[in-house]
């Protein structure tokens, strides 16, 4: 072939730059996934064999990014708390913002030998598969209702040897799982009627099932919040991901449901990103 890589590099960029911030990363990526190639082999300008097929290959691919199809989705996988997790067309892409809630329950459940941990709405299994390998010994339950998403939930939970029992199923109904947890999470769909209306375009490839929360975001917390502190075990925590600004609403929706100790943590971006709320200890009846 007679284009340099440093040339191929410098004119996938321009491409991209009609669609992302950051057509560098991009460019890398697509170079990476498709042929293996590094920042290094680009600095050192390395005259990768590439035949005219494989051109083709990444001319394909960067249609895909031109009309606006999430580089995740092109790429098939995307890296969650150091694991890579298999995404495309019908599941949710994780963010590295819901790393912030595998952190709090992580946190939550050190020192706790078995603990049964549920998680609610889970998408890729990002989140279950992470906290059971960081938590040997912790006993993940995932419920998802999509079948599309469930297929990547159990295809990720199996391939990283995770444990997870996965189940497909609504959140909404509690028959879905039996027994009390000390620990029920949940990324739920929480984007509101507005935030819909201006999705990047990208995002509107993600499925709506995972991203819309009723007119006003809060639909899954107000549902999840009543439907499922029953089954938390005393001192029992309920851990949420929320949307930028929804933390006060969140907030007295947890107090309402009868718990306590709510605790507030940032994202990266300094954004109120989990909420937390415990069961009280001496709790013996059921709250209604
Ligand atoms: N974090 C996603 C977004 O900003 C929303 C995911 C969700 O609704 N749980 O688009």
């Amino acid at each position: 072939m007679v284009i340099s890589l440093k040339e191929l590099y410098g004119g996938l960029k321009v491409s991209l730059q009609n669609v992302t911030d950051s057509p560098d990363f991009e460019a890398k990526e697509l170079l990476r996934h498709l042929f293996g190639i590094t920042t290094a082999d680009i600095l050192m300008d390395r005259r990768p064999d590439l035949s005219e097929e494989k051109l083709g290959e990444l001319e394909t691919l960067v249609q895909r990014r031109l009309s606006r199809e999430p580089l995740q989705y092109i790429i098939g996988s995307w890296e969650f708390y150091g694991r890579e997790f298999a995404v495309g067309e019908g599941v949710l892409i994780p963010r590295p913002d819901t790393e912030v809630l595998a952190e709090q329950v992580l946190d939550y459940l050190k020192g706790k030998e078995n603990p049964r941990v549920l998680e609610l709405c889970g998408g890729s299994g990002c989140l279950a598969a992470t906290i059971a390998l960081e938590h040997p010994g912790a006993e993940v339950t995932v419920v998802e209702k999509s079948p599309e998403a469930f297929a990547y939930l159990t295809k990720n939970c199996e391939a990283l040897k995770s444990g997870v029992r996965c189940i497909l199923g609504d959140a909404l109904d509690t028959g879905v799982v039996l027994g009390d947890f000390d620990c029920i999470l949940s990324n739920p769909p929480y984007l509101s009627a507005k935030d819909m209306s201006e999705l990047e375009p990208e995002v509107r490839k993600e499925p709506v099932m995972a991203l819309y929360g009723e007119e006003d975001g809060l639909f899954f917390y107000r549902e999840l919040t009543a439907l499922w502190k029953n089954r938390l075990l005393p001192g029992g925590m309920l851990a949420y991901e929320i949307g930028m600004g929804q933390h006060d609403d969140v907030a007295e929706i947890l107090r309402t449901n009868g718990l306590n100790n709510v605790c507030q943590t940032r994202d990266c971006g300094g954004i109120i990103r989990v909420l937390t709320g415990v069961k009280p200890a001496d709790e013996t009846l059921k709250i209604d």
